[in-house]
């Protein structure tokens, strides 16, 4: 949570902290660093919070090789630090000012202030992979010397290669009477190669972050990282999997740091399938196509249909809804999904249920009806909306603010709608406009969740704000029905 919140632009306040802490801590992740309680009053409150927040997780906060600095940590009643000394002469030079034997004496100094004040101490080596092996070696015994209970190999640019990571860690373990943590950056997209050649050749802990945030391009991400352990290695970590979307999509709308759609894991992407042919192997076996079962990391294969969808997308897209459809209905409901891609529609999971409750005579009307909606906006008012829907034919009015009349509307919707189905978040949304000029028509595309199951739904309108409230509505008629 430290390192994650170096992301430019990032700043968690402290309840979004703690949903974090929390979920970090239900998952099984043994130690949390909740940040730096030099930065400011505000991180020391959010830190404080997660320390006293009854997690079973150690709770750690990083310091410099300053006293302060541990004193600002024992205010907020953390259990550790990440105390972190500069290694490289480069750091030693440009940060300390002074020479190597000065940091060797004040990391040692420090690290015993601070066990002095009951801490657990991992002392860390700023740009160890830049640094003098020799030198780092003598900090890291000075300081087991001094109590610390646990060292950390900082790749701080990112400069590892695996080959000399697992040189390093062989080296490393073998010659230093305690633990050694591996601490990532993924500037050469080595990160997660490198850190777990580290825990191969014996480091004991691995520094990660959620999405792989962090400053650049970030540090090794711990769903790779543990993926790989637990897939590849076929080595048991004891973290909860199955949570590891769900911490993935809260991080990423808590930091407002959007996900890529290839990243490994829990990109948008990555469990989607739509070629026609590769459909067809997955429908005969899974394992054709996919790596691992998506349910492993608590996600859902997504087929994704349009004008190149094939006979085999349809009947694996209707088997994943539950739905059973014999030959003449599947074709039919494929016709009517290719004249939708013909349009240049794109075709969301709300459509082709619509399509296929249908074409097998088992539509039913919407649970959530649109009555009606007010919105108000300009260039000296909130943004603000009314609406009035009818929920399982009882009607419910609410009103909502926005940074704009789409947000406010959707506020206010969110309202209405949580009183019968809470928990729905919006994922994505997504405008493009089908045709040119002022009247074109405008297609919004969102993306909804609901206790990690997601659908895609969309809408087609003239009108911006009656797109959004369509596209919404559809996929809220979705996750409801569903349930
Ligand atoms: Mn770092």
């Amino acid at each position: 949570m430290r390192d994650g919140e170096q992301t430019p632009g990032v700043a968690l306040a402290k309840d979004k902290k703690l949903l974090i802490a929390r979920a970090l801590d239900e998952m099984g992740i043994s130690i949390i660093e909740a940040g730096s309680a030099i930065t400011s009053k505000g991180e020391r409150e959010s830190i404080k919070a997660v320390a006293n927040a009854g997690l079973d997780a150690e709770i750690c906060s990083y310091c410099r090789i300053v006293k302060s600095d541990v004193d600002r940590a024992l205010e907020c009643d953390v259990d550790s630090i990440h105390l972190v000394a500069p290694v490289s002469d480069l750091h030693i030079r440009t940060k300390i000012k002074k020479g190597r034997d000065a940091v060797r004496q004040i990391a040692s100094e420090v690290t015993e202030y601070a066990k002095d004040h009951g801490l657990i101490v991992e002392l860390s080596g700023e740009d160890a992979s830049r640094a003098d092996p020799g030198f780092l070696k003598a900090i890291y015994a000075d300081g087991i010397s001094a109590g610390a209970d646990r060292l950390c190999f900082c790749d701080t640019v990112g400069l590892l290669v695996p080959e000399r990571t697992t040189e390093i860690f062989r080296d490393l373990s073998s010659s230093l009477k305690a633990p050694i943590s591996i601490h990532c950056h993924n500037d050469f997209g080595f990160a997660t190669a490198n850190t777990v050649a580290a825990l191969a050749a014996g480091a004991k802990q691995a520094h990660v972050t959620v999405n792989g945030l962090g400053e650049r391009a970030g540090n090794a991400s711990l769903e790779e990282v543990v993926m790989s352990l637990e897939w590849l290695y076929k080595y048991d970590t004891g973290i909860k999997h199955e949570m590891i979307y769900r911490i993935s999509r809260l991080v990423s709308r808590l930091t407002g740091v959007p996900v890529s759609p290839n990243k490994a894991l829990v990109g948008g992407n990555a469990f989607t399938h739509e070629a026609g042919i590769h459909v067809h192997g997955l429908l005969a076996d899974k394992a054709t196509y996919e790596p691992m079962s998506p349910e492993y990391i608590g996600r859902q294969r997504q087929i994704v249909l349009g004008k190149h969808a094939g006979r085999s997308s349809i009947t694996l897209a209707l088997k994943e809804m539950g739905l059973v459809a014999d030959d003449a209905q599947t074709e039919e409901i494929f016709n009517r999904v290719k004249q939708m891609g013909d349009q240049g529609k794109h075709v969301t999971d709300a459509d082709l249920h619509t399509i296929a409750e249908t074409v097998l005579d088992i539509y039913k009307e919407p649970l959530v009806k649109l009555e009606e909606f007010t919105i108000v906006s300009g260039n000296r008012v909130t943004p603000t909306a009314s609406i009035k829907l009818n929920v399982k034919d009882k009607a419910i009015v609410q009103a909502g603010i926005g940074n704009g009349p789409v947000d406010a509307v959707i506020n206010a919707i969110r309202r209405a709608v949580s009183s019968c189905a809470e928990d729905i978040i919006l994922e994505e949304y997504h405008v493009d406009s089908i045709t040119g000029g002022t009247d074109a028509l405008v297609e919004v595309r969102v993306k909804l969740s609901k206790d990690g199951k997601e659908v895609t739904a969309s809408g087609a309108r003239t009108d911006i704000i009656m797109a959004s409230v369509e596209a919404v509505m559809n996929g809220m008629n979705r996750l409801i029905r569903a349930e």
